[in-house]
């Protein structure tokens, strides 16, 4: 059943804040890091001495941090989604829109920031009345995270926290953020091994990222809890961006979340893909087209036999 919050609603790191254990957490964290098992790549790196695939520093790289008007209605509401875009990221997707932030780590080498400048960053995006703050590739970049918003809340941030992911994450890490996170934003790129090794060069994406679903809905479950707006301030919200040519996968994953988490999950369709990056290059011909109508009325149909959940958002087919 949806629910609507009361005015009272505080994010769930408001308490742990309170009992000592967002602390607690950083600490624990940053174990994870050394040697590096944030991610399923479990690269082994002491990330005090080194660099891993993701090669990132114990520094925070944040590209840019600013209200963002173009998630989902839920997310970005009125006054906008206090985005922060980490830098670098875990997967090397071959199309990925955001590449020159995602696959250019020497470009953010030098372009760090410490917990002080971020805390202060989130305090100006609350300030600014946002609904939320909206870490988009957060995963390689946990501890330092955590580590500012422990600054932050113990500086009033009071706004949840989304956490909008690739969703290669580990369980191990995702278990930390229990209470921490208010709102999970996966991607659930692929069904298919194959595709995620050859499009975002990892051989094991949907087992992986199906078990961080699971935790995911262990902790937050298929009911929203809302504003007296509608906007989102608890729950879990899969993205399943449609590929040409199937690759994705749509009905698979759908008809997985329906079997494993809940028919009820939300889910938002989304048809915006066009070819970037290597694609635009010439390499993998097989992406390089926007999709069909007919492949997301497809998709949409699967939607149909899967998914019950009311809050679930079908983005419009846009014919260029
Ligand atoms: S977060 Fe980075 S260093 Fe750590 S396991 Fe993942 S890719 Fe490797």
């Amino acid at each position: 059943m949806s629910g609507t919050g009361c005015a009272t609603w505080q994010p769930g790191y408001r308490a742990l804040l309170d009992a000592g254990e967002l602390s607690r957490r950083v600490e624990a964290l940053w174990r994870l890091a050394s040697p590096c098992r944030l991610c399923p790549r479990s690269c082994g790196v002491n990330r005090q001495e080194g660099l891993g695939s993701c090669a990132t520093t114990t520094k925070l790289h944040v590209a840019a941090w600013h209200p963002h008007f173009g998630e989902e209605p839920p997310i970005s509401g009125v006054r906008g989604s206090g985005t922060v875009f980490l830098a670098n990221c875990n997967l090397r997707c071959v199309y990925c829109q955001n590449w020159d932030i995602s696959q250019l780590p020497r470009n953010f080498l030098h372009h760090t920031m410490g917990p002080s400048e971020l805390a202060e960053a989130m305090l100006d995006l609350q300030a600014l009345g946002c609904h939320n703050i909206n870490w988009v590739s957060p995963t390689h970049q946990l501890p330092q995270l955590v580590e500012a918003l422990l600054e932050a809340a113990e500086r009033g941030l009071s706004i949840p926290i989304v956490y909008n992911t690739n969703a290669y994450d580990s369980v191990e890490a995702l278990a930390l953020l229990e209470g921490v996170v208010d709102i999970y934003m996966p991607d659930l790129k692929y069904a298919d091994p194959e595709a995620g090794s050859r499009y975002s060069r990892v051989p094991d994406y949907p087992q992986a990222a199906r078990a961080a679903l699971v935790e995911m809905f262990r902790q937050v479950g298929e009911e929203w809890v809302t504003d007296a707006a509608g906007v989102l301030r608890r729950g879990l919200l899969v993205r399943l961006l449609v590929l040409p040519n199937g690759l994705a996968g749509v009905e698979e994953s759908l008809a997985w979340m329906a079997q494993h988490l809940s028919p009820r999950v939300t889910v938002s369709l989304l048809s915006q893909y066009r070819p970037c990056h290597w694609v635009e290059r010439g390499r993998f011909p097989e992406l390089a087209r926007r999709i069909t109508l007919a492949e997301y009325q497809r998709a949409l149909a699967a939607l149909d036999r899967h998914n019950r959940s009311e809050h679930t958002y079908v983005q419009p087919f846009f014919a260029f």
